[in-house]
């Protein structure tokens, strides 16, 4: 049975210049769609993939990402913002990699778009007052 899946690769710096998605291709018959890459401010490579091919191919190269340290996560989940918790201090718009906060010029209200959020989890910790919350 063929799959394709969206799910969240996460890279810790001693992998970042390895050549694992090389290996997934070569080693395991693998299609591998890069939807979006980025590198967090601590060095850790983010990744948002497609990835298909035949099951028995896709569990293979799921077990061999994790053996080797990457962290995944599927796109399942989602994150959002508790309004009425977020004081605008700006803790989360360096640290997302795929710049879903903006910061208005002019009332330096930080605005969330949750179209550019791949839920990969870093701003629930860095936000002081805990206004980011994640719903599976
Ligand atoms: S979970 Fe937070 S840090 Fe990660 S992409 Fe979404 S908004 Fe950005
Ligand atoms: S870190 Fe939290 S409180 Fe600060 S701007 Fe971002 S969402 Fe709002």
């Amino acid at each position: 049975m063929a799959v394709s899946k969206r799910i969240v690769l996460r890279f810790p710096q001693r992998l970042v210049d390895r050549p694992i998605v090389y290996r997934l291709v070569k080693d395991f018959d693998l299609e591998f769609n890069i939807l979006k890459a980025s590198v967090t401010p601590d060095e850790e490579g983010l990744m948002v993939v497609e990835l298909s091919g035949k099951q028995q191919d896709y569990d293979k190269g799921i077990k061999y990402l994790t053996t080797n340290g990457v962290k995944i996560q599927s796109l399942s989940q989602d994150v959002i913002r508790n309004e009425d918790r977020c004081t605008d201090c700006g803790a989360c718009v360096t640290i997302c990699p795929t710049h879903a906060f903006e910061v208005d010029p002019v009332s330096r209200e930080v605005k969330f778009r949750n179209e550019k959020c791949v839920a990969c989890g870093l701003c629930i910790t860095a936000c002081p007052p805990r206004a980011m919350e994640v719903h599976f």
